[in-house]
């Protein structure tokens, strides 16, 4: 399975790597060529001071070995873009019970990035782990929302809390979630939220009372950013916005088989100070990946 995450991975990326090696591999590596390399950086939304620093610290590297083989310079390559996505960030999921409770997560995000779908995904992943789950509709506002996040549950086998009444509390509904996991002895409580943003204001407030509800219970332990790696630049300011609201503490990057812009991990990342933990891959039940810097990297260069 993993094997296939990559070969898909690596499919939908590595024009961005392919194009860089193929540059790096002139006969002479020139000015033109590292204004060329910091285009096709850019074009992938790498962003723009990641990529002037990338390309910068490659250029010196280059310069300092003396070298312009191309192996050794896919190397120092190899290196520099693993330095940006950063190995060192701690990418584990709170997926273990806290004392006498389950691990609590809320999922949020604009509508459409595949919020709900993710869900659904995660769940799967943690239940073939052995880990009991259940699932919060707290996205009210769509009862379409409820539905889906209950035909995933049922189709991973576990439990899912949703409201009969369109435009019930959502507060009230992850409250009931929580409840149902500590009643059920549950591992993780998944927690689905409603992604309205066309309204800042509005959005603080009923993730912070989604929130504040639930910690009558037991502290949020993770809170999920899901984003869409197609949307780019655009997916950045969704990101502020809601770093803005919630303490977020890892994000999940979907669609990244439908896009050769992967760079937006580094820019994410850098941008919020928080790691990218899962990446979605597909549609299907099975594509959804813990993100590897060391992996993403070597699939972009394959
Ligand atoms: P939500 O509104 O954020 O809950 O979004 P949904 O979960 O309903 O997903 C919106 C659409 O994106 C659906 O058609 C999903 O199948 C699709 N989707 C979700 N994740 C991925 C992914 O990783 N790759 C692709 N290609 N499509 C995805």
């Amino acid at each position: 399975r993993l094997q296939r995450l990559r070969a898909r991975l690596l499919k939908s990326n590595n024009v961005f790597g392919k194009s860089l090696l193929a540059l790096l591999s002139r006969d002479r590596i020139d000015e033109d060529v590292w204004d060329e390399v910091e285009e096709t950086l850019l074009m992938a939304d790498l962003g723009t001071e990641p990529t002037m620093e990338l390309v910068d610290r490659l250029r010196d590297r280059v310069k300092v070995e003396g070298t312009q083989d191309p192996e050794q310079v896919r190397s120092l390559l190899r290196e520099e873009l693993l330095a940006m996505v950063d190995p060192s960030m701690d990418r584990r999921l709170e997926a273990s019970r806290k004392g006498d409770r389950p691990a609590i997560t809320m999922v949020v995000g604009v509508n459409g990035v595949g919020k709900t779908t993710t869900v659904g995904k995660l769940a799967r992943v943690l239940v073939a782990e052995d880990r009991k789950v259940v699932l919060g509709a707290a996205d009210t506002f769509r009862a379409a929302a409820a539905e889906q996040l209950a035909t995933w549950g049922a189709r991973v086998g576990v439990d899912t809390v949703r409201s009969d009444k369109d435009g019930a509390d959502p507060a009230s509904v992850a409250y009931e979630a929580v409840a149902e996991g500590i009643r059920q002895e549950a591992d993780v409580v998944l927690v689905d939220t409603a992604g309205r943003l066309q309204n800042k204001a509005n959005l603080m407030d009923e993730l912070g009372k989604i929130k504040r509800v639930i910690e009558k219970q037991g502290e949020v332990d993770e809170v999920l950013l899901v984003l869409d790696a197609t949307t780019g630049q655009n997916g950045l300011t969704q990101a502020k916005v809601f770093a803005e609201v919630v303490d977020v503490t890892g994000i999940v990057l979907t669609k990244l088989d439908g896009t050769a812009k992967g760079g937006i991990v580094v820019a994410i990342q850098r941008q919020l100070g928080v790691p990218v933990k899962l990446v979605g891959l597909g549609e299907g039940a099975d594509d959804l990946a813990p993100f590897s810097a060391e992996g993403f990297v070597d699939a972009l260069l394959a």
